[in-house]
């Protein structure tokens, strides 16, 4: 329990810190729930920089909560295309249909209520609360994690949920009731620009004074993380069919897991990296069996390994020309209009097709 004179130092400290330092971001302009949330949820796992691009081409392509319910899953998912983790994508679209069409578009107004909204965490819920309500709720990520953990010098390991709550009782503790919108700001803001994970600069710090883990030369060490990610490695040969016309073939990811409902070209999942010998025999004996297959090339300059949270894919390419004409074939130049994962669209637009 701190004394009222601590958390009022702490929090008038942090704060100068923030207005003096604070980058000018769009949707810290603002009250409105809708942009708020949508910030929040395209910035869960991505930088701010690349984040930017995709909120003004939402806000501007979506700019209510009832223009992005109105559109189809498929335009939502190619305007995302490329920021990754596409369940948020979708969770947004099915949350702006139920706000729209159940709420009248109007968004929840209390955390407990935010909490209810799919792809609505803790940590979104408190940040829309208290940004856009100015509810007493504090934000807990993983910057937020960092600064208390290292100016406190608390080394509970922040993968268990026991210290989820633990930091979220401190940080409220800190928290000025009256004015919680910029105390979760500027913690948040330090985190990223002040008190960043490699080699923060502490001698230029604020709180160089007072700092836990500075004195005691642990600020390497904290915040403590003990789960490591396990990381498995996939292994994905995409075959691009093409007919006597030109035509290709793509399809509909709809199983659960990686990339659901984005198109993809037909898949040849391997448990290695496989040879011609392998992709061929499996191409002409278990993919396409009723095809006549001319050739097959893999386009080696476009192998990538495309690295995921948890899973690493490694990805061929393989053209394989058939002789047939591919019923309800596409034509290439049509590709681009559907949403794939940034992956193969890469390859789509680099290679134009061609080995
Ligand atoms: S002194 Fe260093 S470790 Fe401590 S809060 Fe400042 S930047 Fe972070």
């Amino acid at each position: 329990m701190f004394s009222k004179k601590f958390s009022m130092d702490f929090h008038n400290i942090l704060v100068n810190c923030y207005l003096q330092n604070k980058r000018d971001l769009p949707w810290r302009n603002t009250v409105n729930p809708y942009l708020i949330w949508l910030s929040e949820i395209m910035l869960q796992q991505t930088r701010v920089a690349q984040g930017m691009p995709y909120f003004f081409a939402f806000t501007k392509e979506f700019p209510t909560v009832f223009d992005l319910a109105n559109a189809s899953e498929e335009q939502v998912l190619k305007l995302w295309q490329g920021l990754g983790y596409y369940s948020r994508a979708r969770n947004l679209h099915k949350t702006a249909q139920y706000v729209a069409n159940e709420l009248n578009g109007v968004f929840p107004p209390n955390y407990k209520e935010l909490l209810q909204l799919k792809g609505v965490g803790e940590y979104t819920a408190a940040a829309i609360a208290s940004f856009s309500y100015n509810e007493a709720v504090p934000v807990v990520d993983g910057n937020v994690f960092r600064v208390l953990s290292r100016y406190f010098g608390i080394e509970s390991d922040i993968t268990l949920p026991a210290t989820k709550k633990e930091f979220t009782a401190l940080a409220y503790e800190l928290m000025p009731k009256d004015n919680p919108a910029i105390f979760n700001q500027a913690i948040m803001e330090f985190g990223a620009l002040q008190c960043v994970p490699k080699s923060p600069n502490c001698s230029i710090c604020v709180f160089n004074d007072s700092c836990v883990a500075l004195q005691k030369k642990k600020v390497d060490v904290l915040p403590v993380k003990s789960k490591k990610l396990k990381v498995t490695n996939r292994f994905f040969n995409y075959l691009i069919l093409e007919d006597a016309l030109g035509n290709t073939l793509i399809q509909k990811r709809t199983a659960k897991g990686i990339w659901h409902n984005l198109y993809e070209f037909p898949l040849l999942e391997t448990d290695r990296i496989v040879d011609f010998d392998f992709v061929s025999n499996a191409v002409q004996n278990d993919i396409f069996p009723s095809y006549s297959i001319l050739s097959i090339e893999e386009c080696s300059e476009a192998t990538v390994i495309h690295k995921l949270s948890h899973q690493h894919l490694h990805i061929q390419f393989w053209r394989v020309k058939i002789k047939e004409i591919i019923e309800n074939g596409l034509i290439t130049s049509n590709l681009k209009t559907f949403p794939f994962p940034i992956a193969i669209y890469n390859f789509i637009e680099k290679q134009e097709l061609n080995c």
